[in-house]
């Protein structure tokens, strides 16, 4: 699906990510706001984002969930150190920058919905109505709890809702910008975090959502969904099954830096054969 053309400047980096910064949703309406860049400093000395820097995220919630604000502060604040920790272990120092300055929580989908038509002027049939978390430019948005485990057992009534669940989606949202920031930073573009089944994969992952102990899929099976530059029917738990299986041969570590290659992922097969006859 493709943008107005008037949205075609503002948002033309964010062309392949558009659709999935937003939704935790089966159907991929294209949701076109997002970010309007990015301001991810080039700084010397990168340092946990933990660090001093989330002491001012600022957090906004409605009426109804004051009583929780300690929660969500809570919850977003581990999510930030897992998401820190989780790019560590791939060789990734996330920039010193701090990853968000604000967290805004809607009591329902379609409050979130009229915020981002209001604040970033997205059509509202381009936003989902199972709307549930964005990142936008530092400013995470977030369903409420109560509100994602509703739409949590519309659309997957077969994986079960955990303690973990809402977790995972703070997770996941976090996961993508700190990809971002570190594919701005490393690489000098959000290009660099791949086509969208490998980024909103990598956000599954690192969210540890919808896990199964189904063994890595083959590489034959691979290249039938996302060979040749082929982008399977948006499904979070396939992309989430990929990018594992893809892991599980690479290791995290190769596929970040790969992810934007022209050929991938089929680059990193010829490469292990290329490379196979000096290894011992
Ligand atoms: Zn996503």
């Amino acid at each position: 699906m493709s943008l107005p053309s008037h949205y075609s400047v503002i948002f033309s980096f964010r062309r392949s990510t558009s659709w999935v910064y937003s939704v935790l949703a089966q159907s991929v309406a294209v949701v076109l706001l997002l970010s309007t860049g990015c301001h991810v400093s080039q700084t010397k000395r990168p340092r946990p984002i933990s660090e001093g820097s989330v002491q001012s995220l600022r957090l906004e919630l409605p009426p109804s969930l004051e009583h929780e604000r300690s929660e969500y502060e809570s919850e977003v604040l581990k999510g930030l150190d897992e998401v820190a920790n989780f790019f560590r272990s791939s060789g990734f120092e996330l920039p010193s920058q701090k990853l968000i300055e604000s967290v805004l929580v809607f009591d329902s989908s379609s409050k979130g919905r009229e915020y981002m038509v209001r604040e970033y002027g997205a059509p509202l049939k381009s936003i989902p109505e199972t709307f549930s978390g964005t990142v936008e430019g530092r400013r995470l948005l977030l369903v409420s709890h109560e509100s994602y485990r509703e739409i949590w057992r519309k659309l997957y009534s077969e994986w079960p809702w955990t303690d973990k669940t809402y977790h995972q989606l703070i997770v996941h949202e976090l996961a993508h910008r700190a990809h971002e920031a570190i594919s701005i930073s490393r690489f000098g573009s959000a290009d660099a975090m791949g086509p969208p089944w490998f980024f909103e994969g990598l956000a599954v992952v690192c969210a540890g959502q919808f896990e199964t102990d189904q063994p890595p899929m083959s590489r034959e099976e691979m290249e039938k969904q996302v060979g040749l530059g082929r982008t399977p029917k948006a499904s979070y738990p396939l992309y989430g099954r990929i990018v594992r299986s893809l892991v599980a041969e690479f290791g995290m570590k190769t596929l970040i830096p790969k992810a934007s290659e022209q050929g991938f992922p089929e680059i990193l097969w010829s490469n292990q054969v290329m490379h196979k006859p000096g290894k011992k």
